[in-house]
């Protein structure tokens, strides 16, 4: 079976073997049992482990559990729907523990649009977790900055809270290819801020401008979330605040009977001109 991925040595077609990826000049990548491989080459690494850490992740499986964002993830589904062919190639880039991306595959495929869908990280946890057994979706190992596929190759890409490369998304898309972007809102959860900070601040909503990439639309979901103290310190601990919160504030939060803070989330959509 021919992958989405390709060679990060050579650029060609990458086969999937059932122990390995391979592509005709016989560069070779093992794959795990559980199906995802890794195509990032050991000099596109900045570290032993790139990426979030494993705890970073399982608070974030945890916390995406809960089902507090699946507003957000249906949402994006819609998005996908309304902006995909039939049997549209996908990719999630920075797909992190893979809940959008599994989200989708079930969402198209409910809808019977047999899409083919690829994601990939650049923390190797995050696709480990991702990735099951069984599954038509394929999971890599790999590095936004130099993405393992072809040019011109997916219907839809899809961005959700990841640093924006905006020359490899751009080539990886068909001609008339959409990007779906995720990016936190103003109030997206100031209420957490307000608890953790003495002068929390709103979001301000800029986001990276594409150069080639036209925007389309923008989407805005919002609601107001309810969480417990155990709920909240997961939802944290997913957040870049994990890291610049100090230990004094985030006791506050586990002294909290509930912590109510707004999400909210702009879909930004964008379409690479014909
Ligand atoms: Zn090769």
């Amino acid at each position: 079976m021919s992958s989405l991925f390709c060679c990060p040595v050579c650029g060609g077609a990458l086969e999937i073997n059932p122990q390995s990826y391979s592509c005709p000049k016989e560069h070779s990548f093992d794959r795990a049992s559980k199906g995802y491989v890794n195509l990032l080459l050991s000099n596109q690494k900045n570290s032993r482990e790139p990426g979030d850490d494993a705890d970073c992740l399982r608070a974030r499986r945890r916390f995406l559990t809960y089902g507090f964002y699946a507003p957000l993830a249906k949402a994006i589904g819609q998005a996908a729907l309304d902006y995909t062919p039939q049997a549209p190639k996908v990719l999630d880039c920075c797909c992190g523990e893979g809940y959008y991306t599994h989200f989708l595959l079930d969402m198209l495929q409910d809808h019977d649009r047999q899409p083919q869908i690829a994601g990939f990280d650049i923390s190797k946890h995050g696709v480990k977790m991702a990735a099951r057994k069984n599954c038509p979706t394929e999971f890599a190992v790999a590095s936004a900055f130099r993405i393992p596929a072809p040019d011109n190759a997916f219907d839809l890409a899809l961005l959700c809270f990841a640093p924006y490369c905006d020359g490899e998304l751009t080539r990886v898309l068909k001609p008339g290819g959409v990007l779906i972007r995720v990016i936190p809102g103003k109030a997206h959860l100031y209420g957490l801020k307000q608890v953790l900070y003495d002068h929390p601040y709103k979001n301000d909503e800029k986001s990276e401008v594409p150069t080639v990439l036209q925007p389309v639309e923008v989407r805005r979901i919002s609601h107001t979330i309810r969480l417990t103290s155990d709920q909240a310190i997961d939802l944290l601990a997913m957040t870049p605040y994990a890291y610049r919160t100090d230990p004094r504030s985030m006791h506050r939060l586990h002294d909290l009977p509930e912590l109510k803070t707004d999400i909210e989330f702009l879909i930004e959509i964008f379409r690479k001109p014909q």
